[in-house]
């Protein structure tokens, strides 16, 4: 047996563990050997049918009874039941869309389940839980699935899939261990790393992770992997800066003079953050090679006016051995609402240097001034855009992802920003600076706070500059948590402050109502009805208009103008102006179904009433009151800062969760261990090293080999 042979020429499978295996994307033995345990099961976890209570994640073992399978819900769906009965007592469970269960278990057989415990009327039950036919019951539970491992022994529980259980796994890796393969394999980090942390071996953390005899040797293997993980992408960054830092950029003058009349100008005094970011970014772009800067400030810190003045230091600027032009700037965001809102900023900021300012996004093209009238912007074909910026002479091109389609060429490409880069992926921001020749400087704009260990492991390759001080002024949002019966009194004070001239958005987690014959849909406020029954029922006498994310962007448009105009008094919306949209008048935010966000994500919402120095209010409304939930709001309200709350949020529920661990590419294992900041800290002192002796790793093959197979699985 060999790490790399095929699974299936190692073992006979049968066609579902077949399909299962390769849902679960395991091909070798190598794979498998990869393939973690999510977790390690105990017997506590397995209980008596008697001792069940609502929302427990249990085992049970029992007998298997009523059996069947119909159609319900007008025939839409098949619907399986059956009972299982121990000697303490009987339940029910039931399984949608799973016909094969009636087929696969056999009546009056044994069987083991594993799901939660759902309530009905008073009844339990399970839903869609996992089961498997048994020979018998276990006498003392936990020992004999696994084999005769002492009481003890906690047992491994894998990521399934049908046909392929936990217990598979678990003799599947026993018998590969006993075979030899482990000492065929090679350790990728090398050994005075693994020393110097007290890590253990790969082949001995295999061991553990599998098969731990004792706690500890599991979440010492755990760590290893984590470290692994880590180190490899810090490794990648490393190797990805120290690339960078090679190539050729525009070397920009400073401008400082120049800069400081032009954020003079500004209709209000720059925040001491604000000035020494663009102090450093000015610092950057006078070296000759590309900056890449991460700006990291919460809502409403004023990002976009750090933008602002960094670009004009390059508009000012001409090409290259040119007395007269201006390098370009494309400025990237990621919603066609969001471009609209900084095209306008842009002329607000710039039209007095009479340059030409570039929209561009999917539903159309405009340029700044036009011919017609100079004050103003003019819609122009994308043929004609795309031509004048070829030529250089559109130094400020703002737009959408249609910014990185191939027929989109720069004549002086010299700084790119992406605002809320968190919205973009790694491969969107590439494409964006892949350009031939002069490499342009970067700077990402995010205000998605992160915890620092994250920051460092995703964003390795940036430096990080933090907008950390709110403009003056500003007073805290205050936030409120409000309970069913207290709703009349939110839309008193809302409708309190639009007679003094405010405005209020309604936010909903979703678009439409459901459809009620779908089975288990939630019962979650959509805006459509939120809309007609505030019109109907709440502010007959306000205008209301609605914005979400299957209208037409004319549409869009139209509705943002009559809200910015204050046509409009009231805003329904879904998430979609979660992002950047910038309406100092709106001072109040309802936030509908709040549970069904997460806590960033309603921290950017409220960010939106931030914007003014008017009080501002969030009232957070929350269908479901768990205690979790409960703590959750509280955290929101009582957090000073979008930091605090990336953190609280970290340690309460995990990054994987957070933060869309798929578009990191980070695996759970290592996103749990991002809340350690002494082995994030340490995984990158170490890759800093080793890239700054060997950039390309040529001392260290293993190694070398996972770097640049990960590098290429980012590119894809
Ligand atoms: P964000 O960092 O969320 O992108 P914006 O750049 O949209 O924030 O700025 C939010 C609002 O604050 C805008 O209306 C902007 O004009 C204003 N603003 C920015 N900087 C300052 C400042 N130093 N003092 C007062 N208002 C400011
Ligand atoms: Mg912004």
């Amino acid at each position: 047996m060999n790490a790399k042979d095929s699974i299936k020429d190692t073992w006979r499978l049968n066609e579902i563990q077949h399909t299962a295996l390769k849902k679960l994307g395991i091909k070798t033995i190598e794979d498998l050997l990869y393939h973690f345990p999510i977790r390690y099961g105990d017997v506590v976890q397995t209980r008596t049918i008697g001792s069940l209570q609502k929302d427990d994640a249990t085992v049970v073992y029992g007998k298997i009874t009523g059996l069947k399978t119909k159609k319900a819900f007008r025939k839409k769906i098949s619907m399986s039941e059956a009972t299982i009965e121990d000697e303490t007592g009987k339940i029910k469970a039931v399984w949608f869309h799973q016909p094969y269960i009636a087929k696969m278990i056999q009546e009056g057989s044994f069987v083991k389940v594993e799901g939660k415990i759902s309530e009905k009327n008073g009844q339990f039950y399970f839903t869609n839980p996992e089961i498997e036919s048994i020979g018998t019951i276990p006498t003392t539970f936990g020992d004999s699935l696994f084999g005769n491992e002492d009481a003890s022994f906690s047992y491994p529980v894998y990521a399934e899939s049908k046909g392929i259980t936990s217990r598979w796994f678990y003799h599947s890796l026993k018998k590969i261990f006993s075979n030899g393969v482990l000492d065929t394999l090679i350790d990728p980090i090398p050994e005075e790393i693994l020393n110097r942390y007290h890590l253990p071996s790969l082949k001995t953390a295999l061991v553990w992770i599998h098969t731990p005899k004792r706690t500890e040797d599991s979440v010492s293997a755990r760590k290893r992997f984590a470290f692994e993980e880590i180190f490899i992408i810090q490794l990648q960054k490393f190797r990805e800066r120290k690339g960078q830092e090679t190539l050729p950029a525009y070397t920009i003058p400073n401008n400082t003079k120049e800069v400081q009349k032009f954020i003079d100008r500004f209709p209000f005094k720059a925040t001491d953050a604000q000035q020494r970011a663009i102090d450093h970014i000015l610092e950057d772009f006078h070296k000759p090679h590309p900056m890449s800067r991460l700006l990291e400030g919460d809502v409403g810190s004023g990002k976009t006016a750090v933008a602002a003045a960094t670009v004009f230091s390059v508009t000012i600027t001409p090409p290259k051995n040119l007395e007269f032009g201006n390098l370009q700037t494309a400025y990237m965001v990621p919603t066609e609402i969001l471009a609209e809102q900084h095209f306008e900023s842009f002329i607000q900021y710039f039209s007095y240097l009479g340059i030409n300012i570039g929209l561009i996004t999917s539903s159309g093209c405009k340029k700044f001034p036009s011919k017609i009238n100079p004050t103003k912007a003019t819609e122009i074909s994308r043929a004609q855009l795309l031509s004048w910026v070829e030529e250089g002479t559109i130094p400020i091109l703002i737009g959408t992802h249609s910014l990185i389609q191939k027929s989109v060429k720069f004549k002086n490409l010299a700084y790119i920003i992406i605002d809320e880069q968190h919205r973009f992926g790694t491969q969107q921001r590439k494409a964006l600076r892949k350009k031939d020749g002069i490499v342009p400087h970067l700077l990402s704009m995010t205000a998605t706070p992160i915890p620092r260990t994250l920051a460092l492991t995703i964003y390795g390759d940036l430096n990080l500059t933090l907008l950390d001080q709110m403009p003056h002024g500003r007073k805290p949002v205050i936030t409120e948590i409000i309970l069913p019966h207290e709703r009349e009194r939110v839309y008193e004070n809302i409708r309190n402050k639009i007679r003094s001239g405010r405005q209020a958005y309604v936010i909903c987690p979703r678009i439409f109502e459901p459809d009620p014959q779908k089975e288990m849909t939630l019962n979650v406020k959509s805006a459509t009805a939120e809309m007609a029954r505030l019109k109907k029922e709440v502010f007959p006498e306000y205008e209301i208009g609605i914005l979400h994310s299957k209208m037409k962007p004319a549409e869009k448009d139209r509705v943002m103008l009559d809200f910015k105009n204050g046509r409009t008094h009231i805003l329904v919306a879904t998430s979609v102006i979660e992002v950047g949209v910038n309406i100092p008048n709106a001072t109040t935010i309802i936030i509908e179904g709040a549970e069904r966000f997460g806590l960033a994500q309603l921290h950017q919402l409220r960010g939106r009433v931030l914007r003014s120095n008017h009080q501002a209010y969030c009232y957070v409304f929350a269908e479901t009151k768990t205690e979790k939930t409960l703590e959750r709001l509280k955290a929101l309200k009582n957090a000073k800062n979008g930091f605090e709350l990336a953190e609280f949020d970290l340690a309460q529920r995990g990054a994987g969760e957070l933060y869309g661990r798929k578009q990191w590419g980070i695996s759970d294992l290592a996103m749990e261990a991002i809340k350690n900041i002494k082995m994030v800290e340490a995984a990158r002192r170490e890759a800093e090293i080793l890239i700054e002796e060997d950039m390309h790793l040529n001392t260290y093959p293993i190694l070398k080999k996972k770097v640049i197979q990960e590098e290429e699985i980012h590119f894809e």
